[in-house]
């Protein structure tokens, strides 16, 4: 199988292309990519050279648009095994590819929760016979995501698990979380934190200020997220382990992360979602319940704070946190409705507004969404490199 994709504007950070080219893909690797950025200047004209359409089994014209490595997310929720009627693997995984996003990483809490090599087989198998796209677990930290004990993190990573986290609630032990990080480094697997401080945000439903009183509603302060990336970044510094935070949405954590950072503590990466530098508290108004995310949307000034962090690579990679409910479930009255937000189609569209507004150039925002998580999680993702697969594949991690 031949394919030709000519005169389309590709951007690959990975290769540091940013130009018009053809790429010539044969058995699904790529086998060539042939520049034009020198088309029209002369010499290059003179030697370039022309694809023959014939011989391809298809070709497509991409003059005026981009061509992009598939997108790697790296923080998603896929629902399956136990809440099917939310999405699937199937579902959510067609939906990925319908918003350009190749791989994914799904997130533990399911039901059982992904905390035994038996659940991580039974979606990397699921996976490969009803996926769209390559799929690739993350492990829960402690058995149950109850926060007590570890899991079987070992035992995991050599089933396929690429990382750890009990995401959707938070480690709150820090001794349990101290050892995790411990046993991060031993296997160079990465532990992702949500951070949530539960005594601070109990009870919550939105951002803790004014709109949460006048709506009557009860918030969730700044600080319950910046607590516990404090205490995360003091227990990365304490074990030399690899931390990745999730979901950062609030200015405090942005200056958090960034000074962590500029100190030189190991291996601290951090993520971000749409929904974070694109809306504010303003969309719950009206008691909507489609903007109940955790961590909850924030005010303007945080907003502007990540979009700061990410032009600075204080924030590495932009991430969905793709979590889908049932539409009956998101009817219900606001304090009861479930968190979450779907992700998969719109991640590019908003994300591409930080290039029209000059946050990000086109190649630092495909670094966010393809090259850094790939790097993060340890997986050969996010480029177009010659001889790269452009089908999709179900393996294990550093495949
Ligand atoms: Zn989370």
């Amino acid at each position: 199988m031949k394919i030709l994709i000519k005169n389309g504007h590709l951007v690959d950070p990975s290769q540091k292309i940013d130009d018009i080219c053809d790429i010539l893909i044969e058995d699904d690797k790529i086998k060539e990519i042939q520049l034009q950025g020198a088309r029209g200047k002369g010499q290059g004209a003179k030697n370039k050279k022309e694809h023959e359409t014939a011989g391809f089994d298809e070709v497509i014209d991409a003059a005026g648009m981009l061509v992009l490595p598939g997108l790697v997310d790296m923080h998603v929720h896929l629902r399956e095994p136990g809440f099917e009627y939310k999405e699937t693997i199937k579902t959510g995984t067609y939906a990925a590819v319908r918003g350009g996003i190749t791989s994914v990483c799904c997130m533990p809490n399911t039901n059982p929760v992904n905390d035994t090599p038996g659940i991580t087989e039974f979606i990397i198998k699921k996976a490969a016979q009803e996926g769209s796209c390559s799929v690739f677990p993350i492990g829960s930290i402690t058995k149950r995501q109850r926060g007590e004990e570890l899991a079987e993190l070992a035992m995991m990573f050599d089933a396929g698990c690429v990382a750890f986290s009990d995401d959707g609630k938070p480690v709150m032990e820090s001794l349990v979380m101290r050892r995790a990080l411990e046993y991060s480094r031993i296997r160079k697997a990465l532990i992702i934190s949500h951070a949530e401080d539960m005594s601070l945000s109990s009870g919550g439903v939105m951002n803790e200020g004014l709109l949460s009183v006048t709506l009557g509603l009860r918030g969730i302060p700044s600080q319950a997220e910046e607590v516990m990336i404090a205490r995360d970044i003091a227990l990365a510094e304490l074990t030399g382990g690899r931390l990745h935070i999730a979901h950062v949405s609030t200015k405090g954590s942005v200056e958090l992360i960034r000074l962590a950072k500029k100190r030189g503590i190991a291996d601290i990466t951090a993520e971000t979602c749409p929904h974070y530098f694109s809306i504010t508290e303003d969309a719950v108004e009206g008691y909507n319940t489609n903007a109940k995310v955790n961590p909850p949307l924030r005010r303007k000034e945080d907003l502007e704070a990540i979009k700061a962090g990410l032009n600075d690579n204080t924030i590495d990679v932009i991430a969905t946190d793709h979590a889908p409910h049932h539409r009956d479930e998101k009817l219900g009255e606001f304090d009861l409705a479930p968190s979450g937000i779907s992700g998969f189609e719109t991640s590019i569209g908003l994300s591409m507004k930080l290039v029209d507004t000059g946050v990000l150039t086109l190649n630092q925002l495909i670094e966010k969404m393809a090259l850094n998580p790939s790097k993060i999680v340890g997986i050969m993702k996010g480029t177009l490199k010659q001889g790269g697969r452009c089908g999709y594949s179900n393996f294990g991690h550093s495949q």
